[in-house]
């Protein structure tokens, strides 16, 4: 255990790698000797982050350089603390190499783009037997969770209102390629130890979905108890008012760590174009064979995609999605560089540049 003179806002039970601490942090933080402490921010008000410690939890700014270049700690990145006896506060000095990032919009003049959540192992995108199982919006999630780097998994919640819920997972599977597809009733507890292989003590991770699928549900039960009664934390607003916030960085019952934000939770497509590339593989094969490199596979002369659509081996309407996801991005990007007046017309030609970029990033 580290010796440190940091003051301890509140205790538990915690080590560091309980907290998902691994041998390549620990080498990323070799180099920090002296007054430095490791630890994992847990939430984010404004200015004041909460950080998990060994053992405890602090709250602390960011130093200016931080600052300076935009980089502000999200929650579940790991970071590197100082602590400052003379003022008697602790600061947030570096942040530690992420292995995944959920990320908003586009990244900023600086590069430095907006992170919702850092180090999320594994992402449950959650739907609901119903109305809600739409393999269309389980495509905008896969992609969304494919370029956070985080290992997606798909979860069918609800099965106790579905007659059949295994021919509800086999509706998913052709857009699933290959991801597990994983029926369960969060309000039953039927099928939701089907989830303990990705729910290993020191994982992280992050439940997606859209309102009312049952994510707290969900999350309440792999807690085994309520998580807003436990999750809230003391904090300070700008005016040094005591507020409560409620802590985005919990530990489940198994000993796996959850992250759960509202930004995630209406995290949107944003720089997911790695993400298109994972989730239609099918698509951007086919693409190969277009006569035309920057073809759009709508009306183009030689468009083997749309040879597939009519062949009857690609879906008009998985097509269809990508080519929303693929324009979306295309907006979001162009949105962020070159504001609204001129969009329309930079649009399509950014979409024909985004495809070949799509195409390259499957290259790699
Ligand atoms: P969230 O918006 O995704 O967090 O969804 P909630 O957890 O708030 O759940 C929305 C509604 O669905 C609530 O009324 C839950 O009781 C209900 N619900 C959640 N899980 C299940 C389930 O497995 N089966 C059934 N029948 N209802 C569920
Ligand atoms: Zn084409």
């Amino acid at each position: 255990m580290r010796q440190s003179t940091f003051r301890c806002e509140e205790q538990h039970p915690y080590t560091l790698e309980d907290l998902g601490w691994t041998e390549e942090h620990e080498r990323a933080f070799s180099k920090y000797t002296g007054r430095y402490l490791p630890g994992r921010v847990a939430c984010r008000q404004k200015t004041v982050w909460e950080v998990l410690i060994d053992s405890g939890s602090v709250t602390a700014g960011i130093s200016g350089a931080l600052r300076k270049l935009g980089r502000f700690p999200a929650v579940g990145d790991f970071v590197v603390l100082l602590d400052q006896p003379e003022t008697g506060t602790s600061r947030i000095v570096d942040i530690l190499p992420q292995k995944t990032r959920f990320a908003r919009g586009t990244p900023g003049r600086e590069g430095a783009d907006q992170v919702i959540a850092a180090n999320i192992d594994t992402v449950l995108i959650v739907t609901a037997a119903g109305h809600d199982l739409n393999a269309r919006r389980i495509e905008r999630y896969l992609a969304i969770a494919h370029a956070s780097g985080a290992r997606p998994v798909i979860v069918i919640n609800k099965s106790d209102l579905a007659d059949d819920p295994v021919s509800l997972a086999d509706e998913l599977t052709s857009v699933s390629s290959g991801i597990p597809v994983i029926p369960i009733s969060a309000v039953s507890g039927e099928g939701v130890d089907r989830l303990d292989p990705y729910l290993s003590p020191g994982t992280t991770i992050a439940l997606i979905g859209s309102s009312g699928v049952g994510k707290s549900t969900l999350i309440n039960r792999l807690m085994g108890r309520p998580v807003q009664d436990t999750s809230h934390t003391r904090d300070y607003d700008d005016k040094g008012r005591h507020t409560t916030t409620v802590r985005q960085l919990f530990i489940l019952a198994g000993g796996a760590l959850m992250i759960d934000n509202p930004g995630l939770r209406e995290v949107g497509i944003g720089t997911a174009s790695a993400g298109i590339a994972d989730t239609f593989p099918d698509i951007l094969e086919l693409a190969e064979g277009c006569r035309f490199s920057d073809c759009r596979h709508e009306l183009e002369p030689g468009c083997a995609v749309q040879a597939a659509v009519a062949a009857g081996t690609l879906s008009a309407a998985r097509l269809e999605n990508f080519q929303r996801l693929v324009q979306e991005l295309a907006f979001e990007r162009d949105k962020a560089e070159i504001g609204l007046v001129q969009l329309e017309k930079k649009r399509w030609k950014a979409i024909g540049k985004m495809q070949r970029d799509i195409g390259k990033t499957k290259g790699r």
